[in-house]
């Protein structure tokens, strides 16, 4: 089977080492976002299909965990290799059924993927325990780090391929064995990737399978032989997976999303401030979790700002996803597009919407880059993720403020401080309560740091060595030496 962005492709599941029709033979339509026309047919997995993934992840554990770090960390430098010498097609299917701007995703995307597989190649060679030593007389301890089995792996839609990558490059570091479920909207890109990863790993390795959340996802994430759960997406299904995984203690890793607050003191310069603000809020048609959407203004630079992000706002170009020009791509859907309409309709008096605040005459799932000014910390549209390319703007007149508004709202996934001012940079950067605070920066991510969240947005990280630990039970082994 081959994945492409062409005429409507028929999907199949991906479970071990082979493509295969779902049991129930029902598929369903897959939408390009900026057009509206169905691009594919994607299988709908019964419980029976998850029984067949699930049971060809964990045989597959059975060697896989044996293999050496460097047998797997060549693996996935491979992978690497390969998804960049697959990088067009990539680009045409993520931009097919994500809506994503195509020249966007090469220059932000694609090499990042690469480039976290990579350091994972690297992190499965580096994983340790503590020293082995005698801590008791004639007896010697030390620590082995083992792979933590067979896990079960939903992403969302908005980064289809990157989440992937982040699922399974720590857990294939780590000696895991996986069934992942994308998102019913976007399962182009993980398909094709399996269709790669097949000629480099081992059957039954990486298992991909189709379906919506209440149905294939809720049988994976159920399924007594899933050691281990790792969801990007709500807060909502990911409480829903902490419940159900609390019956049989299944490890859980979740990210749950973000509403990123953005602090702008009066000491910066604000031109360039801004367009990197803008920049960073309408990345990915500000469907990021960590999207530079919420922002405090200092009262004495709150009208400049509020304009200046107007401005910005205004020169993003909507339309074809293969004109280098394009920097504004659809949302993912019909839904989602009303479910951020929804939060400009019921927007209290207080506030103005300066700019946007419509959908655009274009066929698709577009929405006007949006800014939301006069916003009270209480409302709706501070306090909840819209996931569209929407900026609100508040004003605050003293540093205290600023990081209480900050902190208020359920999420913790990332924060920005933009100020020269050295000191007051720490002291604000030390008073948030987020898992990642850039300062006179925001979204820049590195292969090597993690990502993940404090408070509702989730536990457990991504990239970096904390994730492939993650993937991992630390099992004491004593020896007796008399
Ligand atoms: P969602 O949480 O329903 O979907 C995310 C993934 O979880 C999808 O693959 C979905 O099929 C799966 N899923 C849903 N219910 C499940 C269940 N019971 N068991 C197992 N898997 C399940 O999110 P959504 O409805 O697509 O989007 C709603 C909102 O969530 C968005 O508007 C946005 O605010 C947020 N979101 C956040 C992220 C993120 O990066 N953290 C990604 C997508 C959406």
């Amino acid at each position: 089977m081959t994945t492409t962005a062409g005429p409507v492709t028929k999907l199949q599941n991906f479970i071990n080492g082979e493509f295969v029709e779902p049991s129930s033979g029902a598929t369903e339509d897959v939408i390009n976002p900026a057009t509206g026309e169905v691009i594919a047919q994607a299988p709908l997995s019964t419980e029976e299909d998850v029984d067949r993934a699930v049971a060809a992840a964990k045989k597959a554990f059975e060697t896989w965990q044996k293999t050496t770090p460097r047998e797997r960390s060549e693996m996935l430098l491979k992978l690497a290799d390969a998804i960049e010498e697959h990088g067009d097609e990539f680009a045409d299917l993520e931009s097919a059924d994500a809506g994503k701007p195509r020249q966007s995703f090469i220059e932000d995307e694609l090499g990042m993927c690469a480039d976290n597989l990579r350091f994972f190649a690297g992190a499965a060679r580096n994983l340790e325990g503590k020293a082995a030593a005698e801590y008791v007389e004639n007896h010697t301890s030390y620590i082995r780090r083992e792979p933590v089995g067979v896990c079960a792996q939903i992403t969302p839609w908005n980064y289809p391929l990157m989440m992937a990558i982040w699922k399974i490059g720590p857990a294939f570091a780590a000696g895991c064995t996986t069934v992942l479920k994308p998102a019913e909207n976007t399962p182009l890109s993980t398909f094709k990737l399996a269709e790669i990863a097949a000629e480099i790993f081992p059957p039954g390795v990486f298992n991909v399978i189709g379906g919506h959340g209440d149905k294939a996802g809720a049988a994976l994430v159920r399924h007594k032989d899933i050691d281990f759960v790792s969801l990007t997406g709500s807060p909502e299904t990911g409480k829903w997976i902490a419940r159900e995984a609390a019956d049989t203690l299944k490890r859980v890793h979740l990210e749950l999303g973000g509403k990123a607050p953005v602090i702008v003191f009066d000491d910066v310069d604000l031109d360039e401030t801004l367009e990197f603000i803008a920049a960073t809020a309408l990345f990915n048609a500000g469907q990021d979790c960590t999207a530079a959407c919420r922002i405090l203004a200092s009262s004495k630079v709150y009208d400049d700002v509020v304009s200046g992000l107007a401005e910005e706002a205004k020169s993003y170009r909507m339309g074809d996803l293969n004109d280098p020009q394009t920097n504004l791509g659809p949302v993912i859907s019909e839904r989602q597009r009303e479910r951020v309409a929804g939060f400009i309709e019921r927007k209290p008096d207080h506030a103005e919407v300066v700019t946007g605040g419509k959908a655009p005459d274009l066929p698709g799932f577009y929405y006007e880059p949006t800014v939301v000014a006069n916003l009270e910390q209480n409302d709706e549209m501070v306090q909840n993720e819209i996931f569209g390319p929407v900026m609100t703007v508040q004003r605050f007149d003293d540093e205290e403020k600023a990081i209480e508004w900050a902190n208020g709202t359920r999420y913790g996934l990332a924060a920005s401080v933009w100020t020269r001012d050295i000191g007051r940079a720490l002291r604000v950067t030390n008073a948030l309560r987020f898992g990642a605070v850039w300062v006179n920066n925001h979204i820049t991510m590195a292969s090597e740091m993690p990502h993940g969240g404090y408070k509702q947005s989730g536990y457990g990280k991504d990239m970096s060595m904390y994730s492939v630990e993650d993937y991992t039970e630390v099992k004491h082994v004593m020896i007796n030496i008399e």
